[in-house]
C-alpha cells in the first residue's frame, strides 16, 4: 500500500531545538509543514542546560555574532513563551571564578581592549573572578514538551522515525533534516566534515542559590528552581554515545566543592548526550548542494539555545523571499571538501 499522501510540502525532521525552532518559524511565516518527532531516544536537546552565556571557555572568548544573535533569541523565546503559555526565558548574570592567575591576565588583556563589552566591562572585576551580565537560561524540557502538543493538536506532529530521508524528499517539495546526531551516523550529509563531543550532567538538590546566577569555574552551576540545580556538564570529544556514565558523575563532582562553596547536596538525577560541532565552530544550515529538496540544521555545538532561533530564520527568509543563507553557516561551504560524497547521492 502506498504512504498516505503528505498533509504539508515541507516536512521537518526531528523535534529537538533544531527542528522545533525551525517549524516555530514556518508556522509564524503561515508555511505548512509537518514535524517527525520519533522520541527523543538520543536528543542532545534535552541533555543540554539551555545556557547562553556571552563569554565562554578558557580563553574567555566572546560568542562569535554574540551581540546580534542575543537580542533575536531573547524576542524570539519571549514569542513562543505566549503563544505556548509556558515560561522559556529567564535572564541571569554568570559569576565567572578564575581558575588560575593566566585567566586573571587574559580578562584584563581583554578588557582594556573592549572585547568583553559590554557583558564584562571595565568595572566587573573584583576578587577571585568577574561577573558577566547579560546571560540567560532557555527552559528546553518545557520548549520541547509544549511544542509537541501543540503540533500534536494541530495534526501536524508524525509521531514515527523514519530512516530514509531521501525517500521521503521524493514525497515532499522539502525535507528538512533537524535529526542531530542520526544525520552524522550516515544519509546524504555525509560530506559535510561533523564532529561530536559527549556531554554529561548532573541534577542536585541544593538549598540557598541565588535564583539567578549561575556560577562558572570549569563546570557551571545552574539554579533551575526553589532547591534545585544543574551541573555540569563534562566535554568528551569524539564519543558519540548517550549514556551516563559514574566517570561523568565524578568528573562532575571533583568541581562542587569549589561550585557550591561547601553546601551540601545530593544528585537526584543524571543526562548525557552528544553535541555535534563543525571544525569552524559555526552551525550548519541550508540545501543539500545536489539534492534541493533535502536541507538541514545541525551544528549547534554547545550554543543551540543562541543558534537555533537564528538558524531557522534564515531558512523562512530563504522560503519566502529567496534570501541565500549566510557563507559562514550555508552548508555549502562544505560541498568542495569532498564532492564524490556529496554527488554519490
Ligand atoms: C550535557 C550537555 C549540555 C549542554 N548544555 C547546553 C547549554 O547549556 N546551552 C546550549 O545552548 N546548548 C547546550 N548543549 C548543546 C545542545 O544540546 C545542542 O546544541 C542542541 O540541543 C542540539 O539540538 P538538535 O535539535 O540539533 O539535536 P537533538 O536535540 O539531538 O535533536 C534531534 C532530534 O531528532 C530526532 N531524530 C533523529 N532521527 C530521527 C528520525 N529519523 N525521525 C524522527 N526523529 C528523529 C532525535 O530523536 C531528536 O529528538 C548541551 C549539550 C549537552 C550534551
Amino acid at each position: 500500500m502506498n504512504a498516505p499522501r503528505p498533509r504539508a510540502a515541507i516536512l521537518v525532521v526531528g523535534q529537538g531545538l533544531a527542528g522545533t525552532c525551525l517549524a516555530w518559524e514556518l508556522e509564524r511565516a503561515g508555511i505548512p509543514f509537518e514535524i517527525l518527532a520519533g522520541g527523543h531516544a538520543a536528543a542532545a536537546s534535552l541533555a543540554a542546560a539551555g545556557i547562553i552565556n556571552p563569554i565562554t571557555g578558557r580563553r574567555l572568548v566572546k560568542s562569535w555574532r554574540f551581540d546580534a544573535l542575543l537580542p533575536a533569541a531573547r524576542r524570539f523565546y519571549r514569542e513562543l513563551e505566549d503563544a505556548l503559555g509556558v515560561t522559556l526565558w529567564h535572564e541571569m548574570r554568570v559569576r565567572r571564578a578564575f581558575a588560575d592567575e593566566r585567566e586573571r591576565r587574559v580578562l584584563a588583556e581583554k578588557r582594556g581592549r573592549g572585547e568583553l563589552a559590554p557583558f564584562a566591562g571595565a568595572d566587573t572585576a573584583e576578587g577571585d573572578g568577574f561577573w558577566i551580565e547579560g546571560a540567560a537560561r532557555v527552559d528546553l524540557p518545557a520548549l520541547l514538551a509544549a511544542a509537541r502538543a501543540r503540533w500534536r493538536a494541530r495534526g501536524a506532529l508524525l509521531e514515527t522515525a523514519v530512516v530514509d530521508l531521501a525517500a521521503e524528499a521524493g514525497r515532499y517539495d522539502l525535507v528538512i533534516d533537524c535529526a542531530g546526531l542520526a544525520t552524522v551516523r550516515g544519509g546524504a550529509f555525509g560530506f559535510v566534515p561533523w564532529e561530536f563531543s559527549k556531554g554529561e550532567m548532573l541534577e542536585i538538590a541544593v538549598a540557598g542559590l541565588a535564583p539567578d546566577v549561575i556560577f562558572n569555574c570549569r563546570h557551571w552551576v545552574l539554579p533551575v528552581g526553589p532547591g534545585a540545580a544543574w551541573v555540569g556538564a563534562t566535554h568528551e570529544p569524539g564519543r558519540a554515545d548517550s549514556a551516563p556514565t559514574a566517570a561523568g558523575r565524578a568528573t562532575i563532582e571533583s568541581s562542587l566543592g569549589t561550585l557550591l562553596a561547601g553546601r551540601a547536596y545530593t544528585v537526584t538525577g543524571q543526562r548525557a548526550g552528544v553535541r555535534v560541532n563543525l571544525p569552524d565552530k559555526h552551525p550548519v544550515a541550508g540545501r543539500h548542494p545536489l539534492v534541493a529538496r533535502l536541507g538541514l540544521v545541525n551544528g549547534l555545538g554547545a550554543k543551540g539555545a543562541l543558534h537555533a532561533p537564528a538558524l531557522a530564520r534564515q531558512w523562512v527568509n530563504h522560503l519566502t523571499e529567496g534570501v541565500s543563507f549566510d557563507a559562514e553557516v550555508d552548508v555549502a561551504r562544505f560541498s568542495t571538501c569532498n564532492s564524490s560524497q556529496a554527488s554519490s547521492r
